[in-house]
């Protein structure tokens, strides 16, 4: 049976409440970032990331959906969590993120965010690549929740997945048949709290992650 969640008010495999974060300062700007072209970084309220600078936030904020997993699970767990880009700081001091001479980023690397989460936030938290649907359940029903890498096209489930992973969502329980999650990057208020039935989410989910377990400190 599921370990009673200190942070709950409800019983089950469903942490509740779960406030969202999402990666992107503005929520109601993020339909235009991912469908639109509008560029991130042109964010009136960038500054609330914890950023030193825009530049800075336009530069990150689209590597940052582990970032607002993590800011979910500890805000839920402890009541408040700091900004994302403080966590981002911290993953990328770690080894987290890594920056090619390119520029561009190869991130997130699980197994120094997962040595990150546990030294800096006391959390208990684990690689897993071998998840299907059933052992994610499994991790849900022993009170985890599960950082879980999905095509980020699961916004839209009504659509065929375009392919699988690259993209970090917070599975939070379930319920009912339904997997109950929160995504970063949701470009509606029903998308960055969702939910879709377990044979949906497969078809998005590479079946590997990080799980965290918000019940309780290290
Ligand atoms: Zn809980």
């Amino acid at each position: 049976m599921k370990p009673r969640c200190p942070a709950c008010d409800g019983t089950g495999t469903l942490h509740e409440p779960v406030v969202p974060v999402t990666q992107y300062a503005s929520p109601e700007l993020i339909e235009r970032i991912v469908y639109a072209g509008h560029d991130p970084g042109d964010d009136p309220a960038w500054a609330v990331s914890g950023a030193t600078s825009r530049a800075e936030y336009g530069a990150w904020c689209g590597h940052a959906c582990g970032m607002a997993c993590l800011r979910m699970v500890l805000a839920h767990r402890d009541g408040d969590a700091p900004p994302l880009l403080e966590l981002l700081h911290g993953t990328r001091e770690a080894g987290g993120y890594v920056e090619r001479p390119d520029g561009t980023v190869k991130g997130l690397i699980y197994a120094p965010f997962v040595e990150y989460v546990r030294d800096t936030h006391r959390l208990d938290s684990r690689v897993r690549t071998d998840l299907d649907t059933e052992a994610l359940r499994s991790e849900l029903d022993r009170g985890r929740m599960v950082i879980a890498s999905v095509h980020k096209e699961i916004r839209r489930p009504e659509r065929a997945a375009p392919g699988k992973g690259g993209h970090l969502v917070l599975v939070i329980g379930h319920r009912d048949g339904l997997l109950h999650f929160r995504n970063p990057s949701g470009h509606r208020p029903d998308t960055v709290s969702a939910t879709v039935a377990e044979a949906t989410f497969a078809t998005f989910f590479a079946g590997r992650g990080v799980v965290v377990d918000p019940t309780r400190h290290l």
